[in-house]
């Protein structure tokens, strides 16, 4: 029933788990024609109305919303079926479906019609896939900013930067002896300075990245300064052991929780001491282990215990049981038991958010393209310095205009690669 090419295909577009009303997507040139051979007439275009849907079952009672081409999701005629949810029920009218000449879609399929017909970009199409897996709020936050096309837009504003300046560079190759030495000077810094600003993106990589994810607090330092009670003062109930003799916590306690609005997980350890027993140096193993993959690592003294070695590098040094007095003043000041860790709190916020302001919206992928992009904006401005032949400065720059293009895979400015399709696709499942 295909008509022009490709099938029309159909997929359940919604995600587990069942709700009560599952949503089975039509899309291609014959999604109308095989809608109405099951409902009757279509409803006006982005209208949803009831419909009686004519399976071989009997009669499903549906809600039927269609949006033509070129103004849909994939680009292509849209139908889709509002049906009840189950298995059974759901498997009836996708037969339907089928035996009217649809195909079913294959993971991604929608999304992948969506990025041909330029109704997405590649960036946003990953910003989907992010939605779809975020865990956490931050996660949403960036999924959704990358999916309404905010780094695709400030990816454009870059592109035609860097295409004007090989405008004017390639408007010197034919008479290249007019190419005054002040003029390369002036590419040289314009081509830093869009380097730079790109490497400032790539600088807000890792906060976007640690924004995205939970950060990791692992609280460590010498047994019996009272780690355990202030994991359990920031949990807020009981949850790890608290003993008064040295060396009760022996493995490792961990639980997800919320401090001053971020989303954390928190770590308890053993303590650090010269281990009195097989068990206990297990324990001491571990939490050398787990210091190792904290984002940030809390040392914890206790103010009436002698000052212990803290590790070195980025470290939050907090002395609990201050009730009892202080001698550390440019630590950070707690008391587990008697007057509490708001100061700890405060601080974590405070490190966090340091951190995790103003992210780059990017992935992985996205970083790597920019960093390639920046690798050959360098290159070009240095040839520039030293008087390089301005063919060569106009070759690196369309390198770089390119590069930056496979962000949201604009194939006006040479396709993506196979493969990278492939990989972002299929990471969708199947309606999506
Ligand atoms: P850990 O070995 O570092 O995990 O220490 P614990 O949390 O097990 O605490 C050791 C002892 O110190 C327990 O008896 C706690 O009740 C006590 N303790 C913990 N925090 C405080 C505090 O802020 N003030 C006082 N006075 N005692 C505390």
């Amino acid at each position: 029933m295909a008509q022009g090419g490709r099938p029309t295909i159909v997929g359940v577009a919604t995600g587990t788990p069942d709700g009560g009303v599952a949503v089975v997507r039509l899309s291609g040139t014959e999604a109308r024609a095989i809608a109405e051979v099951l409902c009757g007439r279509l409803p006006e275009p982005r209208v949803l109305a009831r419909r009686g849907l004519r399976l071989a079952d009997g009669v499903e009672d549906a809600l039927v919303v269609s949006m033509p081409g070129p103004k849909s999701f994939t680009g292509e005629d849209v139908v889709e079926f509002h049906v009840h949810a189950g298995a059974q029920n759901v498997r009836s009218v996708l037969t339907a479906v089928l035996a009217r000449g649809a195909v079913a879609a294959e993971a991604g399929e929608f999304s992948r019609r969506a990025f041909e017909h330029g109704r997405l970009g590649l960036e946003q199409v990953e910003g989907l896939a992010a939605l779809i897996a975020a865990q956490t709020d931050a996660a949403v936050e960036q999924a959704r900013r990358l999916l309404a096309g905010e780094l695709g837009r400030a990816v454009q504003v870059q592109i035609a930067a860097i295409h004007a300046l090989r405008c004017e560079v390639e408007a010197g190759l034919d008479f290249p002896e007019d190419v005054s030495p002040a003029e390369l000077l002036r590419w040289g810094v314009e081509l830093a300075q869009l380097a730079g600003g790109l490497e400032a993106w790539l600088g807000r990589f890792e906060a976007g990245k640690r924004s995205r994810e939970r950060t990791r607090i692992v609280l460590a330092g010498p047994p019996n300064a009272g780690k355990s009670s202030l994991f359990n003062a920031l949990l807020g109930r009981e949850r790890a052991i608290v003993s008064p003799l040295p060396g009760t916590t022996r493995d490792y306690v961990e639980a997800e929780l919320r401090i001053a609005g971020w989303e954390v997980v928190l770590v308890d350890t053993a303590g650090l001491r010269v281990a009195e027993s097989a068990v206990e140096d297990v324990g001491i193993a571990r939490s050398r282990e787990q210091m190792g993959g904290a984002d940030l690592l809390i040392w914890i003294e206790a103010a009436d215990a002698a000052a212990a070695e803290a590790p070195g590098g980025e470290v939050l040094k907090v002395e609990n049981k201050r009730d009892l007095g202080s001698w550390r003043p440019a630590w950070v000041g707690a008391s587990a038991t008697e007057l509490g860790v708001a100061k700890v709190r405060e601080a974590i916020g405070r490190w966090i958010a340091d951190r995790t302001l103003h992210p780059w919206i990017g992935l992985a992928r996205h970083r790597d393209r920019v960093g390639d992009c920046v690798a050959a904006l360098r290159e070009a401005s240095e040839l520039a310095a030293l008087n390089g032949a301005p063919e060569l400065i106009a070759f690196q720059l369309g390198l770089a205009e390119r590069r930056l293009a496979e962000v949201s895979g604009q194939a006006s400015l040479g396709p993506v690669g196979e493969d990278v399709l492939a990989s972002i696709f299929s990471r969708f499942c199947i309606g999506k």
